[in-house]
């Protein structure tokens, strides 16, 4: 099983279907069980149509340092979710009144 990482770095080459039948595979089964690499995947689709629309044949140099930037940074933040429970009080203080 290839990692999050292996998945995004291939997704491009994987779109251009320049990768080989075992790598295409790889990608499949990861996006298939990963969840968080679906959404970047929808994400890159969507992008490479807008590409397309513009008559533009590569991603320009700066929006791909970009998108990687992005990338990187979502599949190395670990996931954090916030507690919903509020931080814990004290119920059973007494009524303070004098
Ligand atoms: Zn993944």
């Amino acid at each position: 099983m290839i990692t999050c990482s292996d998945a995004v770095m291939r997704l491009w080459e994987y779109l251009d279907a320049t990768v080989g039948q075992t790598e295409r595979e790889e990608v499949e089964a990861h996006l298939s069980l990963c969840q968080r690499c679906c959404g970047e995947l929808e994400f890159a689709v969507e992008l490479r149509r807008l590409l397309a629309a513009s008559g533009r044949k590569d991603i320009p140099a700066d929006v791909l340092r970009r998108l990687n930037q992005t990338l990187n940074q979502t599949l190395n933040e670990p996931p954090n979710e916030p507690p919903n429970e509020p931080p814990n009080q004290s119920l059973n203080e007494p009524p303070n009144e004098t």
